[in-house]
């Protein structure tokens, strides 16, 4: 992604969703945690309550372990599922194949990925086919997971039936199943409007472990390990260990879990982010010039716009980032907890008036 030139103006930003402060709920778990001292490394009652919390949000025995960022929480737990001589199926837009500089391959000990195209950042079934087509025995690695990111980065939703789809797939070919949710969240606050529940695209439709974003959602510097068969997580605490994840003051990640899923905020700041993105996809509809990448379902928002437009509003302090992991240049407005309606409101008086 190329970034927009600089100062860029404090509350102008679409960049990202971790570009916000922290959610006020998290922040104020924070504080909470702080008196006194507790026991490190995940011995404390904060991280024994937030593993607990998690678990109930999908309604079966997890596995729960809690690092500090999304790559890790990707890479690891593919890592624990791929030897060297297996391949990750995933997205050609995924997180995991563009924007982890080689940790799944690094930490798998050299897994192959494999990124795919496929629609609106989705995958189907038959686009996975390819795969299993090609080379011949031993002299092409073996297919170990497909790895799938819920919401998507391209601001896209799958429906439980399609991820249902996915994983039969995958199973028929003896794969495990990753989710990377950085923004699963904004997935869950969108099926929720549908009646689905975080069950229901998960475990329930045959995903094996999840990457459960905390980051993105208001937290500072953590996401969840989820995995939903408890045999699948044998040693995984070596693993975080091993890679550099295992927070010794982990209270304070958990601290912030427990009052963002208490409080029932995560899903709260994810609505709210979910319909700024609405709102701002319903106020650039029509405008000249403007067409959409993929509908928004979550929090961003891929537009098409004239280059002298998006770079007069990077002039004017604007931010938001070119996104050019895709075929054609696709501009990127994330949504987040913090967004504003009026911030909304005067990008897209400005939009306006640039575009003439
Ligand atoms: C932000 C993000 C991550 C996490 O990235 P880190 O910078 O490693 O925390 C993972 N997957 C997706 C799809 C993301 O957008």
């Amino acid at each position: 992604m190329s970034a927009p030139p600089r100062p860029v103006r404090h509350d102008y930003t679409f960049a990202s969703d971790n570009s916000a402060g922290l959610a006020p709920e998290a922040l104020a778990a924070l504080i909470a945690a702080n008196p006194g001292g507790a026991p490190s490394y995940g011995e404390d009652e904060w991280t024994a309550r937030a593993k607990k919390l998690l678990g109930g949000i999908f309604a079966t025995e997890c596995e729960v372990f809690l690092v500090f960022n999304g790559t890790a929480a990707n890479a690891l737990p593919l890592a624990h599922f791929c030897r060297s001589h297996h391949s990750i199926i995933c997205h050609e837009v995924s997180h995991v194949d563009t924007d982890e500089c080689g940790a799944p391959e690094f930490f798998t000990g050299g897994s192959k990925v494999i990124a795919l195209p496929g629609a609106s950042g989705k995958l189907q079934p038959a686009d996975l086919e390819p795969v299993f087509r090609r080379g011949h025995g031993v002299h092409y690695p073996k297919a170990g997971a497909l790895s799938l990111t819920q919401s998507t980065e391209w601001g896209t939703v799958y429906t439980p039936d399609e991820v249902r789809a996915l994983c039969a797939e995958a199973k028929k070919h003896g794969l495990a199943v990753h989710m990377d949710g950085a923004r699963f969240a904004n997935a869950a606050s969108t099926l929720s409007t549908r009646g689905c529940s975080p069950a229901d695209f998960t475990w329930r439709a045959g995903v094996d472990v999840l990457s459960f974003g905390g980051t993105k959602n208001g937290m500072n510097t953590t996401e969840a390990v989820v995995f939903f068969n408890p045999e699948h997580a044998r040693e995984f605490e070596y693993r975080v260990k091993q890679g550099g994840q295992l927070a010794s003051k982990m209270r304070f990640a958990a601290a912030q879990w427990i009052g963002m899923l208490e409080t029932g905020a995560w899903l709260r700041h994810a609505a709210h982010a979910n319909a700024m993105a609405q709102k701002l996809a319903a106020a650039l509809r029509g405008l000249p010039g403007v067409k959409f990448a993929a509908e928004p379902e979550s929090n961003g928002v891929f537009l098409l716009l004239p280059v002298a437009a998006a770079e007069a509003l990077w002039a004017r302090g604007w931010h938001f980032y070119l996104y050019q992991i895709s075929r054609n240049p696709v501009y990127r407005l994330m949504c987040s907890w913090a967004t504003t309606p009026d911030a909304i409101d005067r990008f897209v008086a400005e939009l306006r008036s640039v575009l003439g």
